[in-house]
């Protein structure tokens, strides 16, 4: 049985219990329109916690674009019959009112890491992210918290901010799940139209293509602007990035010398997809 909670008052009383006897928590937060990604995360939480605590709050204050706030797809009756099938203890679920109460006047910003890609196209988003995150380790009480590697960056900050701000949780990064045909999971991949559905796989066929490139030593800037060429030529939108950092860090990287991430944003039709791959 997943136990529904709204309250934090409520959560705290149940992860206190659950503490008394000893038990380590797991929490996957999430904002809901949950697919075979964020079940990933919540089997990783099952196998690596006691009790496992899976949040769904679509948090206002990360989302730079209202039509995009507007549009964001919620199904908490089928969520709920997913997290029960995978054993989760408590879906955690608050209110907009619950999170950010009248006089709420406090922002988490990570500066350095959350500034370049995400941070650069989505203004405030990252700030709104640690800002919630923060939030839902407080009142969680969580030991572990598993983040999907799919957004590299916001691992990245979040591992920054529980260091800075000497929070006692562990960050468990987990690999990104994707379709058959390549194309990373996302909530948002339901706003595809199918033309552009079965457009989106190549994203990551010619990252993965141009990561093969690079590793057997071909130049970084060019390589990766004759993918973003092939991208748009198939039919994909504006470009935000398609760039190679530093794995740790994110730092700027003009050749292969350090473990690298190839990180990307591109829009389809209505959608933003982003995607990321080790090279
Ligand atoms: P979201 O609901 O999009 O905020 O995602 C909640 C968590 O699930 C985040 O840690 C994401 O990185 C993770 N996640 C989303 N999509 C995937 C995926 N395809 N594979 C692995 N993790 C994912």
């Amino acid at each position: 049985m997943t136990q529904v909670i709204r309250t934090s008052a409520e959560l705290r009383e149940k992860v206190a219990t659950w503490k008394r006897s000893g038990m380590l928590v797991g929490v996957v937060p999430t904002m809901g329109a949950l697919h075979d990604g964020h079940m990933s995360l919540v089997r990783e939480a099952r196998k690596q916690s006691d009790r496992v605590i899976v949040t769904i709050f679509v948090n206002p204050m990360q989302f730079n674009n209202k039509d995009d706030l507007a549009k964001y797809p919620r199904n908490e009756d089928h969520d709920l019959a997913l997290l029960e099938a995978e054993g989760a203890d408590v879906l955690f679920a608050p209110g907009v009112h619950e999170v950010y109460p009248d006089g709420f006047a406090t922002v988490v910003s990570v500066s350095g890491v959350s500034e370049p890609l995400e941070g650069a196209f989505r203004p405030g988003h990252f700030e709104g992210v640690a800002t919630v995150v923060s939030k839902l380790f407080g009142m969680t009480q969580a030991g572990r918290a598993f983040f999907g590697e799919k957004d590299w960056q916001q691992v990245q900050v979040v591992k920054r901010m529980v260091e800075d701000l000497n929070v006692p949780i562990r960050i468990i990064p987990c690999p990104t799940i994707r379709e058959e045909d390549g194309l990373a999971m996302s909530s948002r991949n339901v706003r595809l139209t199918p033309e552009e559905r079965a457009l989106a796989p190549k994203l990551y066929a010619e990252m993965q293509a141009a990561a093969e490139a690079i590793r057997a030593g071909a130049p970084v800037a060019e390589t990766l602007a004759a993918a973003k060429a092939a991208i748009s030529a198939a039919g994909f939108g504006d470009w935000d990035y398609l760039e190679l950092r530093t794995a740790d860090g994110l730092r700027p990287m003009t050749e292969l010398s350090e473990p690298a991430r190839m990180l990307a944003a591109v829009h389809l039709g209505d959608v933003r997809l982003i995607d990321n791959i080790a090279v």
